[in-house]
């Protein structure tokens, strides 16, 4: 009777004993288990934190902005390291930004620019030393605009008509010392000072492309009332008003082609 009981004690205790280890086990397992288990853990505490910190950023823009601009005074070398490795690592994103902000910003861009190119050569050119036919080997390592061959020095006003002079240009060379004196230039004839003086529609597109339109007048040719004294005569004279001569830029049908019309002559496969 004994053995009896003590054995059922035995299957009772197993059986209590069974029950306690799934019930551990389920609560191992259970979500709360494993959050206790994970808030510990490097990685997820990493994250955790990385996420607070770019909320705390998102919602409190001002405050951030001001530490990260007082972090960057005091750490200029850590900056300077980050941003030259973002810039090694994200060529592309630095070159757009670049881009744009040159885009955007088209007076920095330029003063930065000729500050870059008032620094730099002086430093970098080489004096002229060899001469011999160096005019045939041009290197862009010389500083040929400092040597005296090239340089005439600064330019002097003529003290009458203010025109800018040479040092060894002489003194009368221009005005005779003010003795011939020019009338002032008219205004500009018509379409010209509209366009000049923003009167027309189509001035922005004019003085935009100003050098384009003188450039028209390339292939002209001189005209000039000229002026003829005696037989022989070492010098070109003209008088009055000095223009251009331009033709129709297309010749005329069954006539033959002439001086700039032969540049718009061709087949039209073979312009191609
Ligand atoms: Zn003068």
């Amino acid at each position: 009777m004994y053995q009896i009981c003590l054995s059922q004690l035995n299957s009772d205790t197993a059986l209590l004993s069974d029950e306690f280890t799934s019930v551990i086990e389920t609560f191992i397992r259970s979500k709360r288990g494993k959050k206790r288990r994970k808030r510990f853990s490097n990685t997820i505490r990493t994250k955790q934190l990385r996420e607070a910190a770019s909320k705390c950023t998102k919602s409190h823009r001002e405050v951030h902005r001001e530490a990260s601009r007082k972090y960057d005074e005091n750490h200029p070398e850590i900056v300077k390291q980050v941003v030259r490795k973002y810039k090694q690592t994200h060529s592309e994103i630095v070159k757009n930004a670049e881009k744009v902000y040159k885009v955007k910003n088209p007076d920095v861009n330029r003063a930065a620019t000729a500050r870059y190119h008032e620094k730099r050569p002086k430093n970098k050119l080489m004096p002229w030393t060899s001469k011999h036919l160096s005019g045939l080997n041009y290197d862009s390592k010389i500083n040929y605009s400092n040597d005296k061959i090239v340089n005439l020095g600064p330019r002097i006003p003529c003290s009458w008509c203010h025109a800018l002079k040479w040092k060894d240009e002489t003194q009368g060379m221009c005005c005779s010392s003010g003795k011939v004196q020019l009338p002032k230039l008219g205004s500009y004839p018509e379409p010209l000072h509209s366009l000049l003086t923003h009167q027309d529609q189509l001035s922005e597109h004019f003085l935009k492309n100003a050098r384009k339109c003188n450039e028209c007048f390339q292939m002209i040719s001189f005209g000039a009332k000229e002026v003829r004294e005696g037989n022989f005569m070492p010098t070109f004279k003209v008088q009055g008003q000095v223009y251009h001569r331009i033709g129709s830029l297309m010749s005329e049908a069954n006539q033959k082609p002439s001086f700039l019309q032969i540049y718009f002559v061709g087949d039209e496969h073979q312009e191609k």
